[in-house]
């Protein structure tokens, strides 16, 4: 007998994949499943701290263009030391209509629609093929997208790689085109420590810091004031790069002059934009700036910028063969998402990824994270329907 899809989604909440966890196991699981169906599967493996971090490609259909990537991923964001869960978040719990635990929403209830849709396909009705990526590092910086999508096509050199991607991240089936992309990094004010009584013999690292947060800030200032309609449209709230000072650290007492003051900084890029052009303009803004503090000696600080972490943003086409097979069953959206996906890492292989998925965005990351049974069963039907339009699937009878 098949396992239900409840049965399926409890299999893959059951798995610890938090991030840094690894997603080896849970890969290995899908991998299994789909080549069961028919399915050729690969496994893009990286070790990180003697954990494996893998992502699945599987692939079925003949080689033909105009193929169709259907992409989620596999880690989840912590819950151990959240407050607020009222169960086991790795035990898949149902009450009042809803599935609960971690990862239901974002996103193990649309793989495990995934893989009940892909079990009934005939391979051989195909007319051109189906891609699934599951990846693994997306809560982190889409880390395990941006590694593979460079390699994609040396990976599986059997088919040509489709140019369309279906991410199903919960927008409560709303379909979505674009999002921010995300960068991060710090910077290290590095200072002169000492006795706070002579001042002239240091250099105060919080103090040089503050100037750094204002050089921040005006940068901010200036790309609120350039915002462009299209970003206005796409983005209401915030039609502009919005910057975040995350977390600063430094000094010991108030009577010793601070040596070191660490920011943590992180900005939302506009998509269609340079990710990069804010970090060059705060970097190079502060070789304007007085690095002194204004009781120091001639000394200055120096500053020094990490690597930063750049996850790109989405901007996709409208009116692809893909949104018009998703529009069947879903409401199209013309904002902007609030938030990162692995798209951004696809369109730098020239795929076009558009965002819709069952489950609330409001349930993502929360304590108790939940999806209705509404939700989380009308999916398969949903993924057969698109599947049908722009692969030609045929499927053999099935009950789910
Ligand atoms: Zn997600």
């Amino acid at each position: 007998m098949k396992t239900s899809l409840l049965e399926l989604t409890r299999s893959l909440i059951e798995q610890d994949t938090v991030s840094a966890h690894g997603t080896g196991k849970i890969a290995d699981f899908v991998a299994n499943e789909l080549s069961d169906f028919g399915f050729k599967t690969r496994l893009h493996e990286t070790t990180v701290e003697g954990v494996r971090q893998t992502n699945v490609i599987a692939w079925v259909g003949p080689a033909e263009p105009d193929g169709l990537i259907i992409s989620g991923h596999l880690d989840t964001v912590p819950f151990q030391g959240q407050p607020g869960w009222n169960s086991d978040p790795l035990e898949l719990v149902t009450a009042d209509g809803r599935v609960v635990g971690r990862g239901v929403t974002d996103m193990k209830g649309f793989v495990a629609q995934c893989l009940v849709a892909a079990r009934d396909i005939r391979p051989e009705s195909l007319t051109s093929p189906l891609v699934f990526i599951y990846t693994c590092l997306e809560e982190v910086g889409c880390l395990g997208a941006r590694g593979l999508a460079p390699v994609l096509p040396s990976l599986i050199p059997e088919i040509p790689i489709p140019k369309l991607a279906w991410i199903g991240e919960p927008t409560d089936y709303e379909v979505f085109h674009a999002h921010k992309g995300v960068v991060d990094f710090e910077i290290v004010v590095h200072g002169q420590g000492g006795h706070s009584s002579l001042p002239d013999k240091g250099v105060n690292a919080i103090t040089v810091a503050g100037k750094v947060l204002e050089r921040i800030d005006s940068v901010q200032k200036a790309h609120i004031r350039k915002s462009r309609r299209e970003d206005e449209r796409l983005f209401s709230d915030a039609p502009f790069a919005t910057f975040n000072v995350g977390s600063i650290k430094g000094g010991t007492a108030s009577n010793m002059i601070p040596e070191e003051c660490r920011i943590r900084l992180s900005y939302r890029p506009l998509p269609g934009t340079d990710p990069l052009g804010p970090y060059l303009e705060i970097t190079k803004g502060l070789e304007a700036l007085d690095l002194h503090d204004a009781a120091g000696g001639s000394s200055i600080a120096e500053v020094s910028f990490g690597t930063p972490l750049v996850v790109a943003g989405l901007n996709s086409p409208t009116g692809t063969t893909l949104e018009k097979a998703l529009r069947r069953n879903a409401k199209v959206g013309r904002s902007g998402l609030p938030f990162c996906t692995d798209g951004g890492a696809f369109e730098t292989a020239g795929i076009t990824s558009l965002i819709c998925g069952p489950g609330e965005l409001s349930q993502a990351h929360q304590p108790n994270e939940s999806i209705s049974r509404t939700s989380l069963e009308n999916g398969p039907d949903f993924i057969r329907d698109v599947l049908r339009k722009l692969c030609g699937a045929v499927f053999r009878e099935s009950r789910t």
